[in-house]
C-alpha cells in the first residue's frame, strides 16, 4: 500500500489512480492523516483491496507538488546521529554503542516537492530512510518491532552546521529544525511490499551529481532495533516520524567542505519507494 497526503487528505495511491481514503471508504476512515493512523491496522487491511472501489477514485495524476508529508503532523520526531559507519568515519567519532537521538521540531516537516529556503550558507544535506510508525509501541522487541512500523518513506535532515555546532553543546535539534529542514514523502510504503525492508539502495544528487549512495543495510541500527530501544524510554504514538540517519557524503566532511546554494536541485532516492526533490532558494 502507498498513502500520499494530497492537499491535506490521505489518499491511496493503486498504479495511476489515487484514491481519497474518506470518500473511497465512504466514510469509515478520516481524511486527516492524523488520525487516520489511530486506526491504522484496520486502514492497511481495508486498504490492501482500495483499487476495486470506484468511491473516491481520481483518474488524473497526482500533482507532485501538491503533496505534503504522509505524516504531516508527527507528535513526535526522531532523529538519529552517525547511524552509518562510513558517516561516522568522515565526522570523525568512533561509532555509537548507542543510538544518537535528537528530535526536529515539528515547524521543520514539509512536503516532498517543495523549495527549501536556505537561512544561510552553511545549509548541508542528508538523505535519508524515514520510518513511519503506525501502533503504540512501548517496550517492544526488535523481532516485534517491524510490526509497529506503518511504513517507509525517504526524507532529508537538512542542517545548518553553524547552528548545530554553536553552543556549550551541539545543538542539533535547533540546526536542523529551520522551516522545511524535514520535507518527507513522496508517500509512506508499507513494509510487506518490499523484499527486503531492511536492505534498500538510497541515493542523494545535487545537480545530477551523486553525492550519497549506500543500502539501509548498512544502518548501525536498523529500524527494528530503533524502534525497540526508542521505545524503551518514549512510547513511540501512531503517525511519529524516525528519521533514521544519513550516510556518507555529506557538505560538511568534504575537503573543501560544500554547502547549498541557491540554485542547486536537490534529489533524494529509495528503492522501492521513489524520490523527494527540493529546490534551493535565497531566503
Ligand atoms: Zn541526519
Amino acid at each position: 500500500v502507498r498513502l500520499a497526503t494530497v492537499k491535506g487528505r490521505a489518499t491511496v495511491l493503486v498504479g495511476e489512480d489515487a484514491f481519497d481514503v474518506e470518500r473511497a471508504s465512504q466514510g469509515r476512515f478520516p481524511a486527516r492523516p492524523a488520525a487516520l493512523f489511530e486506526s491504522w491496522a484496520d486502514f492497511a487491511e481495508w486498504a490492501v483491496n482500495v483499487g476495486l472501489a470506484e468511491d473516491g477514485r481520481h483518474r488524473e495524476p497526482v500533482e507532485l507538488a501538491l503533496l505534503d508529508a504522509p505524516s504531516p503532523l508527527p507528535r513526535q520526531i526522531y532523529g538519529i546521529g552517525l547511524n552509518y559507519r562510513d558517516h561516522a568515519a568522515e565526522a570523525g567519532v568512533t561509532p555509537p554503542e548507542s543510538p544518537a537521538v535528537f528530535t526536529k521540531f515539528l515547524t521543520s516537516i514539509d512536503g516532498p516537492y517543495r523549495d527549501l529556503v536556505l537561512p544561510s550558507s552553511n545549509v548541508d544535506w542528508e538523505g535519508e530512510l524515514v520510518a513511519i510508525i503506525g501502533r503504540r509501541a512501548h517496550n517492544v522487541s526488535v523481532d516485534d518491532a517491524w510490526g509497529y512500523v506503518a511504513g517507509l518513506s525517504i526524507g532529508q535532515d537538512y542542517s545548518e552546521r553553524i547552528v548545530q555546532a554553536a553552543g556549550p553543546v551541539p545543538q542539533f535539534s535547533m540546526g536542523k529544525s529551520f522551516p522545511g529542514f524535514g520535507p518527507i514523502g513522496p508517500w509512506l510504503v508499507t513494509p510487506d511490499e518490499f523484499a527486503d525492508p531492511d536492505d534498500l539502495a538510497i541515493e542523494c544528487t545535487i545537480n545530477g551529481e551523486t553525492v550519497q549512495k549506500s543500502r539501509t543495510s548498512n544502518l548501525i541500527f536498523s529500524v527494528p532495533e530503533l524502534v525497540s530501544r526508542l521505545s524503551t524510554v518514549t512510547p513511540l504514538l501512531p503517525g511519529d516520524v524516525i528519521f533514521t540517519g544519513t550516510p556518507a557524503g555529506v557538505g560538511w566532511a568534504r575537503k573543501p567542505q560544500r554547502y547549498l546554494r541557491p540554485g542547486d536541485v536537490v534529489v533524494t532516492r529509495i528503492e522501492g519507494i521513489g524520490a523527494i526533490k527540493q529546490g534551493c532558494i535565497a531566503r
